[in-house]
């Protein structure tokens, strides 16, 4: 009996490694993108390389959703997470797209920008790290912020019906 029990033992043990070894994977969802310019060159157009990679500023009202009201999702043109929801999104008049929030925490992150004699702040996107815009203080209830992105770093996915 001992014998089958260790033989099972043999068995079994790999069959929970393989298992542990897979919860692990599954959490790499989550996990950042790194890819080298070049790699990025292939898969954006020159437009979205300029904003997502060279932090790249779209020139006002020339975006494709500064005046755009369809309700969807917005997500990564890189990365394809999800960033906002059009439910968020507001007229700021201001020539981009602006949202007074970004659909998850993990969605985006935030760096002090000091550039252009300016202090702002700039968000990326949580996954991949590409360019997106600023966000500022001026925007509407419930949060006050203003999301200032360029539609260029957009992906729009509208709601399925
Ligand atoms: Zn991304």
């Amino acid at each position: 009996m001992k014998i089958y029990k260790l033989i099972l033992l043999l068995i079994i043990s790999p069959l929970i490694l393989i298992s542990q070894s897979n919860k692990k994977t599954g959490k790499m969802e989550n996990e950042k993108i790194k890819k080298s310019d070049k790699e990025w060159k292939e898969i954006l157009t020159p437009t979205q390389f300029k904003i997502l990679r060279e932090k790249g500023t779209e020139r006002a009202f020339t975006g494709e959703f500064y005046d755009f009201h369809e309700k969807g999702t917005y997500s990564c043109a890189a990365c394809g997470i999800k960033l906002f929801n059009s439910d968020s999104k507001f007229d700021s008049m201001c020539g981009w797209p602006s949202y007074f929030e970004p659909i998850s925490k993990d969605a985006i992150e935030y760096h002090k920008d000091l550039s252009y004699g300016m202090s702002r702040i700039e968000v990326t996107c949580g996954k991949c790290g590409g360019h997106l815009g600023h966000v500022f203080d001026d925007g509407p209830p419930p949060t006050g912020k203003r999301y200032c992105i360029n539609s260029g770093a957009l992906k729009f996915e509208p709601f399925k019906k």
